[in-house]
């Protein structure tokens, strides 16, 4: 099974990515993970990558192509993935037909989340995250037990900085000039879900949609 999860910063592609992974036994291959991680440990695409991660913009599609190019070539690929934020540009789509023609894979389906902006802003601005662990809460929908607390070592929950309201403007006006030209370019073989319905509901569209 391979998938592409489409959708805006902040629709839920993380969320329904880790439930598809609990259902088929296949990586959620995310870009945004990758790139946090090579921030991480200060790789010198990390540092690149950083300052327009930083500001909610694209990192340079050469540099998410290369570092695509070796995720999809690891022998945990070849069962299937779920892409999770990318591609995010037609450059990007284009590099990746040529990709998957190199590796003989073929695209299952392409499922398009779909997401009103306001719902989004709301989700992302009410996101805290505990740095050093990941653990990711919401103010309203998933708050910790503690205010301002992570659950686990109380210590200081923090806002991301691509999660302020402003970057998250930002980032959807991206979106909606670059990323959501790909709905066009997968027409032929995607499926548009409603991603402001509940997550279960979501999940459920999903799994149908692939049967
Ligand atoms: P995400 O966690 O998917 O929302 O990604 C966080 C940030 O990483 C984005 O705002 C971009 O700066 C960068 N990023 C992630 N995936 C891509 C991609 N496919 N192309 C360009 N930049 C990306």
């Amino acid at each position: 099974m391979k998938l592409i999860l489409l959708g805006p910063p902040g629709g839920g592609k993380g969320t329904q990515a880790k439930l598809l992974i609990e259902k088929y036994g296949i990586p959620q291959i995310s870009t945004g993970d990758m790139l946090r991680d090579h921030v991480a440990q200060k790789t010198d695409l990390g540092m690149l990558a950083k300052s327009y991660m930083d500001k909610g913009e694209l990192v340079p599609d050469s540099l998410i192509l290369d570092m695509m190019e070796n995720r999809l070539s690891k022998s945990d690929c070849e069962n299937g993935y779920i892409l999770d934020g990318f591609p995010r540009t037609t450059p990007q789509a284009e590099g990746l037909t040529v990709l998957l023609k190199k590796l003989n894979h073929n695209l299952d389906k392409v499922i398009v989340l779909n997401v009103e902006d306001d719902s989004i802003v709301e989700r992302m601005a009410g996101r805290r995250v505990h740095l050093p662990s990941g653990r990711v809460y919401h103010i309203k929908f998933n708050p910790p037990k503690k205010h301002d607390l992570d659950d686990v070592t109380n210590e200081k929950l923090t806002i991301r900085k691509d999660d302020e309201e402003s970057t998250v403007r930002k980032r959807l006006s991206i979106y909606h000039d670059s990323t959501k030209p790909l709905i066009e370019f997968y027409k032929n073989n995607s499926v548009i879900i409603n991603g402001t319905q509940d997550i279960d509901k979501v999940f459920n569209d999903i799994t149908k949609s692939l049967k």
